[in-house]
């Protein structure tokens, strides 16, 4: 070895600058550093055991140690991993890395005691140096593996540090944090004591490595007292027996980095258990898709799809996010960045191998790792969600039932997947009570339909009894039942599903559904008998209508009111009042059918010379039968009831 002589550096002036706020600035989060020297311990055992591949010589079975001093001043954390070479601790350590503008360590500086640890480790790249916030002296001794010396590292946090070389020991390296005395209170009257920065006491330990490193692959040990009171023979305690002190190694971490397992190795019954100590959840989950991913982008996603939606699934505040670890360190919960808002119900995590540790919330935001692993999660979970849909129907509508509200908001945040969602689409239909696919009820279309048809309402029931409906029964063709807010968004995203075109039945003119040439010949004889009607209820009723035609939509009732081709449906107008945004009033259209003898009626009134007040009144009650009939408000329906009992009134002397 050659002889031993120390060198003093300096640091940067930026170093100590960033040394100086770390010191002085950091009062929230302070056991982050534990994190951070955890997560180097756990790289450098990775390196190692990558080396051993190669060099067998250097098999290494990873372990992590801390040892909090017994004074209460000191605390130890050492790896056997790789270790650093003279350089390499010069390099490393003795430099940081990522440096950030000076500009913004000023600002940060302004800050003053509100900086927390995350944001200044994020924005700067200083996980070693994070051992400062605690500390008020470092000594690192460190073993490169396969080298003939180690070395000794030491700082004060004050701008300058000395090195020197060391006897070599077993690779690895040990970090001695001499801790700073507590005194936050002193120096803030406002800040709180904190009570659980104490890092020598075992209990604080315990609750740290559980908080953010639980999952490393290696054991973190740490040794502990206990204490055995006599027994005799047969296990009984001997009454003033002698009590033994001994140490025993206990490990503070679960190691279940289960994610990082191969897929098809972890158990369902693993999975449950991970999932209820992800989720405090007592059920389990009802899906589980756990991935791998290579090549460009490399991460790992553990998902889950819960048994129930939670209460708040719709509510704005609602936590949402999965969480994120890089290489197995925990960096946050409820990172919202990496799922889109409509599958917010899904719970998990991504394992990222490409972000570096210290990202930030801020970086987070932004960042294009994180915006592509956002995008994969997404294309995984759409063909998970199909594959189930095959493989699984049950199990899917289950799913759907209880998130497919949710996930029709991609209509609405994510137009652009809006045809591969089409494809997971699950609808009700007149056919049946179950649910269909949209390809399904396109394979249903009769000859001669050439659009696929819908009705959007509030409530499935009233939907059901819809009299816009009434052809579409008689002819035998399938109509999609929408009955949740969120569909007119559906709907007006979506407009076609693969080459079919997606028609309201309430709206516009009706065409595209198959008709006789007798039909056509009929609807020609009736459009020349009602149309004096129809031009004289035009007059009559123009305040309240946009147009009064006849229709074949109808079958058994009178009259129905459409939206115009282009126009807003009342579910729409009912959104938009709900998100507070004006909305000018829409005419609708009065749709009448000629085989109804109300019409009729209505025909021989309006034949009469002159205009007879009972045209006016008549044609107001069709509106408003046509407006309780699809589950609409009245504009006045005391009148209504009023018209309905005199006409039972004058029915009845009949
Ligand atoms: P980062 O880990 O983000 O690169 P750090 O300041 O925490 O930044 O560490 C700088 C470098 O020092 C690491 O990349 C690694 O090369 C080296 N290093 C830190 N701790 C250890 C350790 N326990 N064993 C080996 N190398 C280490």
């Amino acid at each position: 070895m050659t002889q031993p002589t120390i060198e003093t550096r300096s640091f940067q002036a930026q170093t100590k600058k960033l040394l100086d706020l770390m010191i002085h600035s950091i009062y929230s989060q302070k056991d982050v550093f534990l994190r951070e020297l955890i997560s180097n311990a756990s790289d450098a055992i990775d390196k190692v055991r990558f080396e051993a591949l190669t060099n067998p010589e250097l098999a290494t079975d990873g372990k992590i140690k801390l040892e909090p001093g017994k004074d209460g001043r000191t605390l130890t954390i050492s790896d056997n991993g790789i270790g650093m070479t003279y350089e390499e601790v010069i390099e490393h350590i003795g430099t940081i890395a990522q440096s950030g503008s000076e500009a913004y360590a000023e600002k940060l500086k302004e800050l003053g005691k509100d900086v927390s640890a995350p944001d200044l480790i994020g924005q700067f790249g200083v996980g070693f140096y994070s051992a400062f916030i605690v500390s008020d002296e470092v000594t690192l001794e460190t073993c490169k593996a396969g080298e003939a010396d180690g070395v000794r590292w030491h700082s004060k946090g004050d701008g300058e540090y000395t090195i020197e070389r060391m006897p070599a020991k077993p690779h690895g390296t040990r970090v001695t944090l001499h801790l700073r005395a507590q005194t936050p209170a002193a120096a803030d009257e406002e800040a709180l004591p904190d009570t659980d920065s104490d890092f020598s006491d075992p209990w604080t330990l315990r609750k740290t490595v559980k908080k953010y490193s639980d999952f490393i692959a290696y054991p973190i040990v740490m040794d502990v007292e206990k204490h055995e009171v006599e027994r005799d023979a047969e296990g009984k305690v001997v009454p003033d027996g002698k009590t033994e002190t001994k140490l025993v190694e206990e490990t503070l971490n679960s190691q279940k980095a289960l994610w990082t397992r191969t897929v098809s190795d972890v158990t369902a019954e693993e999975h449950n258990e991970f999932y209820k100590h992800l989720t405090h959840d007592w059920h389990a989950p009802q899906q589980t898709l756990h991935f791998h991913v290579e090549g460009m982008q490399e991460f790992t996603a553990l998902l889950y799809v819960p048994e129930k939606a939670p209460m708040d699934l719709y509510a704005r505040e609602q936590k949402r996010g999965l969480q994120l670890y890089i290489k197995r360190v925990f960096i946050g919960a409820e990172v919202k960045e990496l799922i889109p808002e409509y599958f917010r119900f899904v719970r998990g995590l991504i394992d990222s191998s490409d972000l570096p540790l210290n990202v930030s919330r801020e970086v987070v935001q932004q960042d294009a790792v994180v915006a592509r692993i956002k995008k994969t999660v997404t294309t995984k979970l759409i063909h998970f969600f199909k594959d189930l849909l095959a493989k699984d129907r049950p199990a899917y509508e289950k799913l759907w039932a209880e998130y497919g509200a949710a996930i029709k908001e991609a209509f609405h945040y994510d137009p652009a997947v809006k045809d591969k969602i089409a494809d997971i689409l699950l609808v009700k239909t007149t056919k049946g009570e179950g649910w269909s696919t949209l390809a399904e009820v396109a394979e249903r279309m009769k000859e001669g339909q050439s659009a696929l048809y819908y009705l959007t309402g509030e409530k499935f029931e009233v939907l059901r009894e819809a009299p816009q409906l009434e052809v579409f029964a008689k002819k035998d063709v399938e109509v999609i039942l929408l009955g949740e807010a969120v569909d007119e968004i559906v709907v007006g995203t979506l407009e076609k599903y693969h080459d079919k075109e997606l028609k309201s039945a309430a709206r516009g003119e009706l065409d595209g559904l198959p008709e006789s040439a007798e039909d056509k010949v009929k609807q020609d004889e009736q459009a020349g008998k009602y149309a004096g009607l129809l031009t004289k209820l035009k007059s009559l009723l123009a305040e309240d209508l946009a147009d009064v035609r006849l229709t074949t939509r109808l079958t058994d009732s009178a009259a129905c009111l459409v939206a115009d081709e282009g126009g807003m449906s009342p579910q729409m107008e009912r959104i938009f009042a709900q998100m507070g945004q004006a909305v000018p009033e829409q005419k609708r259209i009065l749709e009448l059918n000629p085989d109804h003898a109300v019409i009729d009626a209505m025909y021989q009134l309006a034949e009469r010379p002159g205009t007879d007040d009972r045209l006016k009144d008549f044609g107001e009650m069709l509106i408003d039968q046509a407006l309780v009939a699809e589950g609409s408000p009245l504009k006045h329906p005391a009148q209504f009831a009023k018209r309905v009992t005199d006409a039972m009134a004058r029915a009845a002397i009949l």
